[in-house]
């Protein structure tokens, strides 16, 4: 089995998930973490329940969620796995990062790229890597079937979806995506998301109001 725990980091509040198994092998997703607190949190997280990092992960590459990927792949001498259609989206930070206050962001490139119907390990269990764009053009989400939950990034929120006014993005087809590969999961499947409180499938099949 895997241990799922979340950190909620910088202003935009993005959630930061670290999976670890018994032994604690750990794989990060998403490293929000900026300011020297937050990697503190994480850092102390990690030597308190004997956890090694062994991999670093992105959803997708908006600022928010690889604010720490060039510190985690230093401080963890690991590789980052991206979506290629996010190459772009993450180059495209280094520019825009001063405007929204990161001054001293330091660049990251993915180091391997993740396929749709892949499967990536986290110790002995294997997620299953979807390709769900829309939000970002090559958004990802990682689902553990053994234990009935997704590591759902920026598509679907409680009672919300993602935006899709950035570029690459489009409504038309985050909705599909979602209708079609988060959807049809069985409807006691968590979400995970980027942002705020976690769900269920059958919640935001009943609740969300972009989807209903
Ligand atoms: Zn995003
Ligand atoms: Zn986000």
């Amino acid at each position: 089995m895997l241990y799922i725990k979340s950190f909620t980091f910088n202003p935009f509040q993005e959630n930061t998930y670290l999976l670890y198994d018994e032994k604690g092998i750990g794989t990060l997703i998403d490293p929000g973490c900026f300011d020297l607190a937050e990697r503190k949190e994480l850092l102390d997280f990690l030597t308190q329940e004997k956890i090694r990092i062994t991999q670093l992960l992105n959803t997708h590459c908006h600022i928010d969620h690889v604010l720490g990927n060039a510190w985690a792949k230093k401080t963890f001498g690991v590789d980052l796995l991206i979506h290629k259609e996010e190459v772009a989206v993450l180059k495209a930070v280094e520019v825009y990062a001063p405007n929204y206050g990161f001054v001293g962001y330091e660049t990251s490139e993915a180091d391997g790229y993740l396929t749709e119907g892949g499967e990536i390990k986290v110790g002995a269990e294997a997620l299953k890597i979807i390709f769900v764009p829309g939000h970002a053009p090559g958004h990802i989400i990682f689902i553990n079937h053994a234990e009935k939950y997704v590591i759902g990034g920026d598509c679907l929120f409680r009672e919300s979806i993602g935006r899709t006014d950035l570029p690459g993005g489009d409504h038309q087809t985050l909705l599909d995506s979602i209708r079609a590969k988060m959807f049809t999961l069985p409807d006691d499947y968590v979400v995970y998301p980027g942002h705020g409180l976690e769900t269920s499938i059958g919640y935001e099949k009943k609740n969300n109001p972009f989807l209903r």
